[in-house]
């Protein structure tokens, strides 16, 4: 049985879930919790949408209708299949390693190619641009309908995935995607404008912190910038604001790597975080974070350490060297 079929057995067999994510999320974890979420409301199942970690929703999402995201484990969470989108691992969804080994099941539903398969019934689909690509097709399988706010959605976790539809991930199949979206009633410039065009001026400047102190290493093929708690607190915002910096970094002419790294205002494990972009699928900045037990895509990829923002620096430039050497 394909693992789609499997996955959307395993949701009408069962009538509880817990619906999860990565920390830190991000708009396609977002849209396809939600979009997971509805589903299941049509079908008149039990669910819970629970996010793990400290960091806030980022702005740019707040337009969502998130209000039943809750962010404690509930207390009957073992008791639930658990639907793990688009967590690599399953440290990333946050959710004790005992709920999981209790709960009935765990689909696992990803892209990522080094997801670790921690579920029971394992969907990951790396050749899709975005997790909600692949909730479209289970919702296929379950007969389920697009509604408009269902087609919202998904959407929000395509156009954030493939960077508006420009990254590599931007397949004929994310288009075709858009196109069955749009017939929805999906208004790209809309949703464009609610993700896009309602900066908070604090993350402007937040913004313009990080790129004041963005920094060349290796001739100009490597970039690095970093954002301490002291500029978070200044400017009243959390760590989730930083989202976007490193898109102004990778876009540098001649950069091949791009890096940033953040201390959390409020820590809740490792002191930083960093977030890692390459310009190719030659260059794999997946292995780099693997090697501090982080993970993510061959191009955009992190990891937490409470290593000095310096150490942290020339750890990765040391190793960006070395494959640039073996290239
Ligand atoms: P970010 O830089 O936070 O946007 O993350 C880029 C990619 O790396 C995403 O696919 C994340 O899932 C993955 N990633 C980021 N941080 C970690 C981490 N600490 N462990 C595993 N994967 C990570
Ligand atoms: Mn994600
Ligand atoms: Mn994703």
């Amino acid at each position: 049985m394909s693992e789609l079929r499997a996955a959307a057995e395993a949701i009408r067999a069962h009538d509880r879930f817990l619906l999860v994510t990565h920390e830190n999320p991000d708009g396609d974890a977002l849209g396809s919790i939600l979009a997971m979420k509805l589903a299941l409301d049509a079908l008149g199942k039990d669910s819970v949408m629970f996010i793990g970690g400290e960091m806030a929703i980022p702005p740019d999402y707040e337009f969502m209708p998130l209000e039943r995201l809750v962010r404690a484990v509930p207390e009957d969470a073992a008791t639930r299949v658990v639907l793990a989108l688009d967590s690599a691992t399953a440290p990333r969804t946050r959710v004790p390693p005992e709920v999981l080994a209790a709960a009935p099941l765990v689909v696992d539903v990803d892209h990522h190619h080094d997801n670790t398969r921690y579920g029971t019934i394992n969907l990951v689909v790396a050749e899709s641009s975005s997790t909600g690509e692949i909730v479209r097709d289970l919702l296929r399988e379950l007969g389920v309908p697009l509604t408009y706010e269902i087609a919202e959605a998904i959407y929000i976790a395509v156009v954030t995935d493939t960077g508006r539809f420009q990254y590599a991930n931007t397949t004929p199949r994310a288009h075709e995607l858009a196109i069955e979206l749009m017939a929805q009633g999906v208004e790209p410039q809309e949703i464009f404008r609610k993700i896009y065009e309602a900066v908070p001026f604090s993350r402007a400047k937040l913004k313009g912190r990080a790129l004041e102190r963005a920094r060349l290493y290796e001739d100009g093929r490597m970039i690095a910038t970093y954002l301490l708690r002291e500029d978070f607190l200044d400017l009243g915002v959390g760590e989730e604001y930083a989202e976007g910096v490193i898109d102004e970094l990778r876009a540098v002419k001649g950069v091949e790597l791009a890096m940033t790294v953040r201390e959390p205002p409020v820590p809740d494990g490792p002191l930083r975080r960093v977030s890692m972009r390459s310009a190719s699928d030659a260059f794999d900045v997946s292995a780099i974070a693997r090697q501090r037990n982080g993970g993510g895509h061959k191009r955009a990829a992190g990891f937490s350490s409470d290593e000095s923002v310096d150490e942290i620096i020339e750890f990765v430039r040391a190793e960006f060297a070395d494959a640039a050497a073996r290239a």
